[in-house]
């Protein structure tokens, strides 16, 4: 078992008991999210009680897509534009 699948494991084996309130909420999975929906995932990852083995696995993992916990890929409207416009 590698690291990451270990901590995907750990992260879904916790989520049965702790259902997260992203599950299911098409705004953490956007291609394309605006600096307030980044706000509304934001608040919502800092009251989840999965945030900590959320965390360790997006470390371990770097998600290439989604709204998540030290995921700096989740493409904001604003990062895309700095990125095109330099
Ligand atoms: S920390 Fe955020 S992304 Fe991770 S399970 Fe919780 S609500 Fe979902």
């Amino acid at each position: 078992m590698t690291r990451a699948s270990a901590a995907y494991e750990r992260l879904s084996l916790a989520m049965i008991d702790n259902p997260p309130e992203c599950s299911g909420l098409d705004l953490f999975t956007a291609d394309d999210l605006s600096s307030d929906d980044v706000d509304v995932c934001a608040s919502i990852c800092a009251t989840c009680p999965l945030f900590d083995l959320c965390s360790q696995y997006a470390e371990i993992d770097r998600p290439k897509a989604g709204y998540g916990p030290g995921n700096d890929t989740a493409q904001t409207t604003s990062k895309r534009r700095k990125r095109t416009n330099g």
